[in-house]
C-alpha cells in the first residue's frame, strides 16, 4: 500500500453563478449530466492505487446539487477502494436550498462527519448583491437542520464586501453576522475577504457599488479576529477560526505539504513531490475517465519540486498557521525584527505571525524566503 494521502473531490456545478465567483463551476446540470459526472468520479477513484486516506473533502462548486444518493455512492467507492483511517475527517460543502432536512440524516449515516456551509453574510441586501441563492433565514433553518445530525460544522463568511453607495458604509452587517454565528456557537468559521475578479458580473458592475478601502478592510479583519477571540475561538490560520477541538484536519494537509490527490476538473494535487492539476473542463473529465491513474492530469509535464522550492513552500504555507515555521539562523534576525515590530512572535527558532502579521503575510513571506 502507498503512503497516506488526502482526497479532494471537486463538484463543478452550482444552482447559479454568484456575482463575484471566478471558481471553475457551471450553472447548469440535470440528472443526465450528474449521472455521467458521478460515474466518471467513481471510475477515477477506482483507478487510484490503494492508499491510507486521512481526510476526504467533497468541495465545489456546490456538491449538494448532485443529490445525496450520488454523493453517497461516491463516498462508498472511496470506502471500498481505499484504506480510510478509522477516524478520517470526511467533509462535504453545502449551500442552503440545495439540501433538505432529511438529507443531513442520510449523509451522516453514509459516513460524512463534517459540513462546510456557505453563508457569507447575514445581511439580506448583501446576499442579494452577491447573487447568493438563499436569504439569511434559509441559512439559519438549514444550519438548525444540519446541527441535528452534524456537530462538526464550518461556516464561510466574507468581509470587505461591496455596499450600496446611497446607504454609505457601515460595519454593522459584519457585526450582526458574527453575533448570529457566535450565538449559535458555530464550531468553525472561515473568513475570506472579497476579491474583485475580472470577468465576474460584480466586476462589470463595479461602478454601481462602493467597496471598502484598504484601511476599512484591515479594520474589518481586525474586528473579526478580536470578536471571535473574545468568543473563545482560536485563530489557527489566516482565515480559520475554531472553537477548541474543531480545527479542520483536511486543510492543514495543504499547509504542511502533505500529499493529496484532487479528482475532477480543475482539481489540484500534490503527489510524488509534484504539483499538478486536471483541465477545467467537465466534458474532458467525463471523456477521459477510463484512462489510467493521473493520465487525465498534467502530471507528466509537472516538474519535481526542488529542495529549494520545497523550503520556500514550507515557509510560505507554514506562516499561514499559528504554529508558524522553524527558521534557520540567518532568517532569525529578520524574524526577531518582525517580532519587535509587533507582527508575530519568536519562540526558540519558531516564528509565527499574529493577527497583525497575518494581514501583511505576503510582505513578511517575501522577507523570509
Ligand atoms: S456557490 Fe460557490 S462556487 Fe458556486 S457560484 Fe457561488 S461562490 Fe461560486
Amino acid at each position: 500500500m502507498k503512503d497516506s494521502v488526502s482526497l479532494y473531490i471537486h463538484f463543478p456545478f452550482c444552482v447559479r453563478k454568484c456575482n463575484y465567483c471566478s471558481f471553475y463551476s457551471v450553472a447548469y446540470g440535470d440528472g443526465e449530466i450528474f449521472d455521467k459526472y458521478t460515474n466518471a468520479v467513481i471510475k477515477r477513484i477506482n483507478s487510484l492505487p490503494r492508499h491510507q486516506v486521512r481526510t476526504v473533502y467533497f468541495g465545489g462548486g456546490t456538491p449538494t446539487v448532485l443529490g445525496v444518493e450520488r454523493l453517497n455512492e461516491i463516498l462508498e467507492t472511496v470506502v471500498k477502494t481505499q484504506s480510510l483511517d478509522q477516524n478520517a475527517e470526511i467533509t462535504l460543502e453545502a449551500n442552503p436550498k440545495t439540501v433538505k432536512g432529511n438529507d443531513f440524516n442520510i449523509l451522516r449515516d453514509a459516513g460524512f462527519n463534517r459540513l462546510s456551509l456557505g453563508f457569507q453574510s447575514g445581511d439580506e441586501d448583501t446576499l442579494k448583491l452577491l447573487g447568493r441563492i438563499y436569504g439569511a433565514n434559509d441559512f439559519y433553518k438549514c444550519y438548525d437542520e444540519a446541527y441535528k445530525h452534524f456537530t462538526n460544522i464550518s461556516v464561510d463568511i466574507m468581509f470587505a464586501l461591496p455596499y450600496d453607495k446611497s446607504k454609505g458604509y457601515s460595519i454593522k452587517p459584519l457585526c450582526e453576522t458574527l453575533e448570529a454565528l457566535t450565538a449559535m456557537k458555530v464550531p468553525h468559521i472561515s473568513a475570506y475577504s472579497l476579491i474583485l475578479e475580472e470577468g465576474t458580473p460584480l466586476y462589470r458592475n463595479k461602478s454601481s457599488y462602493a467597496f471598502p478601502d484598504e484601511n476599512r478592510e484591515e479594520d474589518e479583519y481586525t474586528f473579526i479576529c478580536s470578536y471571535l477571540s473574545d468568543e473563545g475561538y482560536q485563530h489557527y490560520e489566516i482565515s480559520s477560526f475554531s472553537l477548541p477541538g474543531f480545527e479542520s484536519r483536511h486543510n492543514p494537509i495543504y499547509w504542511k505539504r502533505g500529499s493529496y490527490i484532487g479528482i475532477g476538473p480543475a482539481a489540484h494535487s500534490y503527489y510524488n513531490n509534484r504539483r499538478f492539476s486536471a483541465p477545467p473542463d467537465i466534458d474532458y473529465f467525463i471523456k477521459n475517465a477510463d484512462r489510467p491513474f493521473l493520465a487525465d492530469t498534467d502530471y507528466d509535464f509537472a516538474k519535481e519540486i526542488t529542495p529549494d522550492e520545497a523550503e520556500k513552500e514550507r515557509i510560505m504555507l507554514g506562516l499561514r498557521t499559528s504554529d508558524g515555521v522553524l527558521l534557520e539562523r540567518e532568517k532569525l534576525i529578520i524574524a526577531e525584527k518582525l517580532s519587535e515590530a509587533g507582527f508575530g512572535s519568536l519562540k526558540g527558532n519558531v516564528f509565527s505571525l499574529n493577527d497583525k502579521g497575518f494581514r501583511v503575510s505576503n510582505s513578511v513571506i517575501t522577507l523570509l524566503i
